[in-house]
């Protein structure tokens, strides 16, 4: 957000221009395109000129002439730190896909992983803008290449996003991706929310009208805006409530802001004499904020003419934090944390993004040579998610909890069906295994094995148990000529285990 580049922005960009010549990005441009694209995002972003610089060099150590050493000389120890760090972040994953069912090799870059994104949180910060702009322009890419990245963008960096509370960031990356892993669903929805839109146009309107009117009178100070709900959050909420629409009550979601938290009280009541609130939809995140320290009043009412509507309510830096999250922060306490990190302290982040702290503690355990109890390195990201490996090294998300049949049918309906056996981290386990954030798991399967009815006891997600129910049932018709005997032994204990 700085109006005129400084003289040590400017040099970084003729040293980044210097050692990408001549290379070229798939869509055909010169390279330093990118590089250039990732300043303007984090500008964008309001972050400190160090994480501008090192966002300009973030690609020169790994893919150009330019050493560590260079930048540290030209442009000091923290703009070196960043871009190692955004280095380490991207070998560690490279790293992580290519290695097989090999444990150390996996914790040794889950390390790296951990340190590189424990040392200074800005690391991330430029990591996601670096996806940012390269999914803007996926399109350059083979189709292949398209999805794994969309895919893995909407496992990792959108769910992080919203960890940081950067909601705009979130939703642009959940509808970027989302576009390229199911391009059919995301125009049949995009149309439908479009649809839905003009259909709600008049009578938005009406209660904007009655809305303003009644604030106004109360004397109340605010900002009216509607909010467009996203195509891939849409998606989510429909997959959770059977696809019925009916169930999704913000589909029309209008934002107030007001200058404090009183008025923000104040501003419910209000909306709440207009309206008749829905039971139980009333969420007070200004008292409990998110984890992810999102705050706001929610309400969904009925309104005179029988719409639903849900009115968010929030103060000014509410807004700017639920947009901008974590980058707001810095913005705002961008001298205090800057200074901080340069004495090497660990410094408590403004908003309750606790779990930063933690890992930087972690970080800062392991550089001074300490043991760290690798079980509680695993930190969790996100608070009711778990990240699995394939021995490929594909990131599987499940719900906490999840056990070894959740991941195979998740995998794929044939796998899930025909378990005999699983690794976990190279080591033989079994199906009752709750699986642990950061797992490597291995399925084994037998082309003989039928699915058991017992393996509903051992299932937590509603998909694998979908599947499977689906599968008993098949097996439960009279059995196909083949092997009698041996179905029915395998169908008698129906008793619970
Ligand atoms: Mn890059």
């Amino acid at each position: 957000m700085k109006a005129k580049d400084s003289d040590r922005v400017k040099k970084a960009v003729e040293l980044a221009k210097k050692a990408h010549d001549g290379q070229f990005r798939k869509t055909g441009e010169p390279y330093i395109v990118h590089p250039l694209a990732v300043k303007k995002i984090l500008e964008e972003w309001g972050m400190d000129e160090d994480t501008i610089i090192a966002g300009i060099l973030h690609d020169t150590v790994e893919d150009t002439d330019l050493t560590l050493d260079d930048i540290r000389k030209e442009f000091g120890e923290t703009v070196a730190f960043l871009v190692d760090g955004v280095t380490k972040l991207s070998t560690a994953r490279d790293g992580m896909r290519d290695i097989d069912t090999y444990l150390p090799a996996t914790r040794d870059n889950f390390l790296r992983l951990m340190i590189a994104l424990g040392d200074d949180i800005r690391v991330l910060i430029i990591k996601l803008a670096d996806r940012l702009h390269n999914l803007r322009t996926l399109s350059a890419l083979p189709p292949e290449k398209q999805k794994k990245i969309a895919k893995e963008t909407l496992e990792v960096f959108a769910p992080l996003a919203d960890r940081l509370n950067m909601g705009l960031l979130r939703v642009e990356m959940a509808d970027l991706s989302f576009k390229y892993v199911d391009p059919k669903r995301f125009t049949e929805l995009q149309d439908l929310i479009e649809k839905y839109n003009k259909s709600a146009a008049k009578s938005l309107q009406k209660i904007e009208q009655e809305v303003a009117s009644t604030l106004k009178k109360e004397k109340i100070k605010y900002s009216l805006s509607g909010r467009v709900k996203s195509v891939y959050s849409l998606h989510k909420k429909l997959a959770k409530h059977n696809q019925n629409m009916g169930e999704i009550y913000d589909l029309t979601a209008l934002r107030i802001i007001v200058d404090d938290i009183t008025t923000c009280y104040l501003t419910l009541g209000v909306i709440h004499s207009l309206y008749t609130p829905m039971n139980g939809r009333i969420k007070d995140y200004i008292a409990m904020p998110k984890q992810n320290g999102y705050q706001s009043l929610h309400t969904t009412v009925i309104t005179k003419d029988k719409r639903i509507v849900e009115f968010q309510i929030r103060t000014k830096e509410m807004h700017e934090y639920a947009e901008r999250g974590l980058a707001a922060s810095f913005y705002y306490n961008e001298q205090k944390l800057t200074e901080n990190y340069k004495k090497g302290k660990i410094e408590h982040l403004p908003t309750n993004l606790l779990w930063i702290t933690e890992l930087q503690m972690t970080a800062a355990k392991l550089r001074e040579g300490k043991k760290v109890d690798l079980k509680k390195l695993k930190i969790n990201l996100f608070a009711d998610k778990i990240f699995v490996y394939t021995p490929k090294g594909d990131i599987i998300d499940l719900p906490k909890g999840a056990l070894p049949l959740d991941f195979a049918y998740r995998l794929h309906s044939e796998i899930g069906d025909h378990v005999i056996g699983v690794k976990i981290n190279g080591k033989m386990s079994n199906l009752n295994k709750k699986l642990e954030q950061g797992d490597i798991v291995e399925i084994l399967t037998s082309k003989n094995q039928t699915p058991k009815s017992s393996w509903l006891d051992r299932i937590i997600t509603p998909h694998a148990r979908q599947k499977l129910l689906h599968a008993l049932n098949f097996a439960s018709r009279p059995a196909p000529a083949a092997a009698p005997d041996k179905s029915k032994k395998k169908r008698k204990p129906r008793k619970a285990s």
